[in-house]
């Protein structure tokens, strides 16, 4: 025989209860199994509510008439006209009792806890009620029984300890009497010795089956609930936790005890004592085959079997000389808080014995205080102790499962996963069983904290990447098109999966928690866009508060350079292919680094030197290595190489810089690629990457242009300028011809200094043959001092920076 119980959601509305009629109509067979269900959804707090809102002399009407139309619909969807009287009459005396009592609790402004245990059964045998009463059109054996008779507590209100012998005795007596009907008994309820309604605890309909379950022996508890069985975080907060197929009970009743509330941890206790194991279903899913909590649950190969949390808990700290080495302390402090039910949900002492932390509900905190202001008085007057501060806010995040006392690492593994997201943890507690860890931590971080953690634990899971990004133009849009195109490959092959979060530029921005269509992203920014506010944009980031957060500009302008170190410094990594921050002050371009590495997190900048082409990357493997930078010589202005290798035979200098310009080369304004300050930026941040400490005016830039040219107030005046200037250029490209050269413009960097200059090279020189808009660059080193070690390609274009930008996010993802 099994115990099929429903949770609320099970029971919260017609079509619900339809779906659980097929789920009975499956599982009466030769012997009828025992429901037992729980007050419609919601129902339990509305109860709560009124009942407070009485005390305070509230109205509470309105709550009331909510939940007698919550049954009664459901009523007149489900049973035909003909059948619904008795089933509202019986509900409409129980509401009009709910009433009475209510009334009382108004008129006297008083709610005891008893009170309030009465006022809270109505949830369960209204739902009883009904249900049974639908049932009857399927199976005319259908009888509600009220649970509450049948359970036999301490007068422990709201959280009655149940007498087990003689409730099982009850049980077992009825059942034998009853054997051949359909029962339907309400959840949570029971009675102490004076008959009086006592309840389980919140949740308790699910230890109300466990309790039936273990009388009877039953085959299987089952629980039906609105998820697919115990999943390995709670699924409102990772959408990518799953569901786990079993569990053994000290699993399942540390990670609900940790928050999993889809099951009530007293539950596992009668059911582990009798061996009988613990099915969580889903209604509306009946197929999927949930969990199952029993001995012998096979082992995982996963190091955790799930992460729990839960969301509001409060701290006490208390500390002084008086507490080391006084045995006894913290037993009177424990039974002084266990004698007056303060629930104590996680401890952790210093080794030094000087300090002990410990977690209890908000709403028990003030309590908490106020008895150990009490009971340690005098310790407290004579400064032995420190008069202990409740801190709110604050909640708990445990791992759980068992291989966890087989495998080393584990905790490394939680840590580092919390401090890479920048998530600071207050205190930490590891059960001496070693089947959980448990840390506290700012509330605020909860969310990014589970998710992270469950991200580093399940990393054969797609680990998610969820980027910012700045600049919608021709490098910001290609980054979009590839990630688009790459997205299949890399869940594939990487276990990675990009999620833009939001997209902004100069005229518009777009957040969005869930993540953005890259198919329609430009429509959705232009239309539901908000005014581009960058301090804004990146406030709204920052509050997002997401595990593998990644801020990506894509821009050449100064404005998002500012947010950098705010950025970093809040644990979110930085990929970038705008030069301006990094090209600045010395100081700050430390200043970026310094915070990516207290932080945890990555500085990416590939693209600020050639591209697409790995030359940061390859610089930094040499000198990690432990290789010496002799020097370093480079063409990294595409647009002047392309202009050079079409500068030939009778074409006019400023005609070939406007080709390069019409073809996409340039900056928007040319003179920015002409002047030499772009390849300076990059001539600069190489030699910072290779260890020197420079600043811009240390580089010596010999201009390629004639003064005239510089002082050009606008880009047409420059086309002026270059074009009156005619024959300066052509009498440099006639002496290069003449010679058999060609015209280079180099940077290098030697002996610590920089310089850039116009070069005539012959063929005996590397750069000779570099052909369109290529860059080159070639290290000697002390390993690469015979031939140099020299990286060539396409340095500029929005396919390959765009790549550089894609290449760099993957390698946030790596970490
Ligand atoms: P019922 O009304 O059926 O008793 P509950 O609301 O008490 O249902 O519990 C089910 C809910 O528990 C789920 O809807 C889910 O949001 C939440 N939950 C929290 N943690 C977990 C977890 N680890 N696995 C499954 N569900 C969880
Ligand atoms: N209805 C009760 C509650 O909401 C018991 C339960 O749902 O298990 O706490
Ligand atoms: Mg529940």
């Amino acid at each position: 025989m099994n115990i099929l119980k429903f949770g609320g959601t099970s029971v919260g509305s017609a079509q619900s209860i339809s779906a659980l009629m097929d789920i009975l109509k499956k599982e009466t067979g030769v012997e009828n199994p025992i429901v037992v269900l729980s007050a419609m959804g919601g129902v339990t707090n509305t109860l709560l509510l009124m009942a407070e809102n009485a005390r305070s002399g509230a109205d509470y009407a309105d709550q009331l008439k909510e939940i007698e139309t919550k049954h009664f619909e459901v009523i007149r969807a489900l049973l035909p006209a003909g059948a619904q009287n008795p089933v509202l009459t019986k509900l409409k005396i129980y509401f009009n009792e709910l009433e009475d009592i209510l009334q009382s609790v108004y008129t006297l402004r008083e709610l005891s806890l008893q009170t309030k245990d009465l006022i809270l059964s109505y949830g369960e045998r209204c739902s009883n009620v009904m249900v049974s009463h639908i049932a009857r059109q399927y199976f005319a054996n259908s009888v509600y029984v009220d649970g509450a008779e049948l359970i036999k507590t301490d007068g422990n209100f709201g959280q009655a300890k149940v007498n087990t012998q003689l409730t099982e005795t009850l049980i077992r007596d009825f059942y034998e009497s009853n054997k051949d009907k359909l029962l339907f008994v309400t959840g949570f309820i029971s009675s102490n010795e004076d008959g009086r309604v006592t309840t389980l605890g919140r949740g308790g309909s699910d230890y109300t089956a466990a309790i039936w379950g273990a009388a009877l022996n039953a085959e299987e508890i089952q629980i039906w609930t609105d998820v697919d069985g115990m999943l390995t975080a709670d699924p409102r907060i990772v959408k990518k936790a799953f569901s786990l197929p079993e569990l053994s009970y000290i699993e399942a009743m540390e990670l609900s005890y940790f928050g999993a509330k889809v099951i009530y941890p007293p539950t596992m206790t009668p059911a582990f004592l009798k061996k009988i194991p613990i099915v969580i279903k889903n209604t509306f899913n009946v197929d999927f085959p949930g969990t199952y909590i029993k001995h012998g649950a096979q082992a995982s190969s996963l190091p955790i079997k799930g992460i729990s949390s839960i969301d509001e808990i409060s701290i006490l700290n208390l500390s002084g000389s008086g507490m080391v080495g006084k045995a006894g302390f913290s037993g009177r402090l424990f039974s002084l808080l266990s004698r007056e039910q303060v629930n104590v949900v996680l401890i952790t002492q210093s080794s030094s014995e000087h300090s002990i932390t410990f977690a209890v509900k908000p709403t028990d905190a003030l309590k908490a205080l106020a008895l150990i202001s009490k009971e340690f008085e005098l310790e407290l007057q004579a400064r032995k102790l420190e008069y202990p501060e409740v801190e709110n806010g604050l909640s708990i995040l445990a791992i759980v499962g068992e291989n966890m006392k087989r495998t080393p690492g584990i905790s490394g593994r939680l840590f580092s996963a919390l401090g890479r997201n920048g998530v600071n943890i207050r205190a930490i507690a590891q059960g001496s069983s070693e089947y959980n860890i448990s840390v506290i931590l700012s509330r605020a971080d909860l969310s990014k904290a589970v998710n992270a953690v469950h991200d580093a634990f399940y990393s054969d899971l797609k680990k998610t990447l969820n980027i910012f990004c700045l600049g919608t133009g021709n490098i910001g849009k290609t980054l979009f098109q590839q990630l688009q195109n790459q997205m299949p490959f890399l869940a594939k092959n990487n276990d990675l999966q990009v999620k833009v979060m939001g997209v902004s530029n100069t005229r518009k921005m777009y957040l969005n928690p869930d993540g953005i269509d890259l198919t329609t992203w430009e429509n959705v920014l232009e239309e539901q866009g908000d005014k581009a506010d960058l301090g804004e944009f990146i406030k709204q980031m920052k509050n997002m508060n997401l595990a593998n957060c990644v801020f990506v500009d894509n821009t050449a302008s100064h404005n998002p350079i500012q947010f950098y170190l705010d950025v970093l410094q809040s644990s979110i990594s930085v990929v970038t292919c705008n030069k301006i921050g990094n090209s600045a002050e010395y100081d700050q371009y430390v200043a970026f680094k310094e915070a990516a590495r207290k932080h945890g997190v990555e500085f990416y900048y590939e693209t600020n030197v050639g591209a697409g082409l790995p030359i940061i990357r390859t610089l930094k493997d040499l000198m990690l290595s432990g290789d010496r930078i002799a020097s370093i010589e480079a063409i990294l202005s595409g647009t002047i190489s392309y202009i050079f290798n079409n500068f030939k035979g009778d074409r006019l200098f400023h005609e070939v810089v406007k080709e390069a310009q019409d073809l996409g080369y340039t900056e928007p304004d040319p003179r920015d690629d002409l002047n030499g300050k772009d390849f300076m930026r990059k001539m600069l941040i190489l030699a910072r990457d290779a260890g020197y400490a420079l600043e811009e005016k240390d580089v010596a830039i010999e201009s390629m242009l004639p003064a005239a040219c510089l002082a050009a107030n606008s880009v047409a005046d420059f086309y002026q300028e270059m074009e009156k200037n005619a024959a300066h250029f052509e009498n440099l490209k006639q002496e290069a011809a003449k010679n058999n050269k060609v015209l280079r413009y180099i940077g290098k960097l030697e002996d610590g200094k920089v310089s850039i200059t116009l070069q005539m090279v012959d063929d005996s020189h590397p750069f000779y043959m570099l052909s369109g808009s290529d860059n080159i660059i070639s290290f000697i080193t002390d390993r690469y001092k015979e031939r140099p070690l020299v990286v060539k390609g396409p340095g500029a274009g929005a396919e390959v920076t765009a790549a550089g930008v894609f290449a760099d996010i993957i390698n946030v993802g790596k970490r």
